[in-house]
Parts: C-alpha cells; structure tokens; sequence
C-alpha cells in the first residue's frame, strides 16, 4: 500500500512553515520543486513526519508543532565566545552563519577580541507552523532504504 504516508514510502510534498506569533514564512517549497524525503528515516524533524502519517496525495495538513517536536528548545550553554583571531581570515559579522568542526552556528556580537556565537538551530525554541500539501506518495527503493534517504527530483542525487 503506497497511496498514504507511511514508513518506508517516499513523500513528495509541497509545505509552508510559518512562526505562529508573527507570521514570518521561514521557509518554503513554493516556487520551487516539492521537497522529497523518505519516510520513518529521521529525515525531516519528528513532528512533521508524525503529523503527516495517514496522508493521501492531493490532502493539505496544518498543524503547529511545539519546539519539542521541532527543534527542540534553546540551550544557553550553545551561545560562546571565541578569541576573534580565531577566525583568521573570516571578518565576523553579526549575522553570519558559519560552519564549524562541530557544527554550523550564529554570530550574534562582536567586539574588539571576543566574537559571540551561538550554535542553537535557529528555529530552536520556536513553535511552528506549517500547511502540507502531498504532492506523490511510492515506495522506496532498496537503495532509497539501504542509503536512508530519497534519491530522484527532490531528493539526493549521487
Ligand atoms: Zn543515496
């Protein structure tokens, strides 16, 4: 059975996420391809998937997902200061997004000798909200499972 939202499907679907308390798009598939993703693979985060199970192609879902099941919640031991020469010949700016050995993360000040990032994901702590719409609903491949991912349009080509 292929024609709902389950494990081991991939899904294709065309979403909006919106903050509830402002109602700042921050991010979404219009314009664009649907986004693909393969099922019960840890692919999206967990309450979008649990929010979506059951789905057939062409229904819309809006829901809300608390930080717990985004995100995750803000950790103020994620925000550090590093010794500006660190960043050799990177000029820190606030605002930047950086990758690091540990992960990407935020400037969010900058002084003289001291540059304060932040490593929380920028949607930590928020709640959202996102409209879903199911594009195509199909099996996974052998690959597809093997690999953990969707592989075509939408999804990951190697
Ligand atoms: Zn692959």
């Amino acid at each position: 059975m292929t024609d709902t939202i389950a494990e081991n499907t991939v899904a294709s679907v065309h979403y909006t996420g919106t903050l509830p308390d402002s109602g700042e798009v921050f991010d979404s598939s219009e314009g664009r391809d649907p986004l693909t993703f393969l099922v019960g693979h840890k692919q999206m985060i967990p309450g979008f998937e649990e929010e979506m199970m059951g789905a057939k192609v062409g229904e819309r879902r809006t829901f809300t997902l608390e930080p717990e099941r985004a995100y995750g919640q803000r950790m103020e031991d994620a925000v550090q200061n590093i010794e500006r020469e660190q960043f050799g010949d990177i000029t820190p700016e606030v605002g930047m997004m950086l990758m690091s050995d540990i992960g990407p993360f935020t400037v969010t000040a900058v002084d003289e000798k001291l540059v304060e990032v932040d490593f929380n994901h920028q949607l930590a702590g928020e709640s959202l909200e996102f409209s879903v719409e199911v594009v195509e609903i199909r099996a996974a491949t052998e690959e597809e499972l093997a690999h953990g991912h969707a592989h075509g349009p939408g999804g990951h080509h190697h």
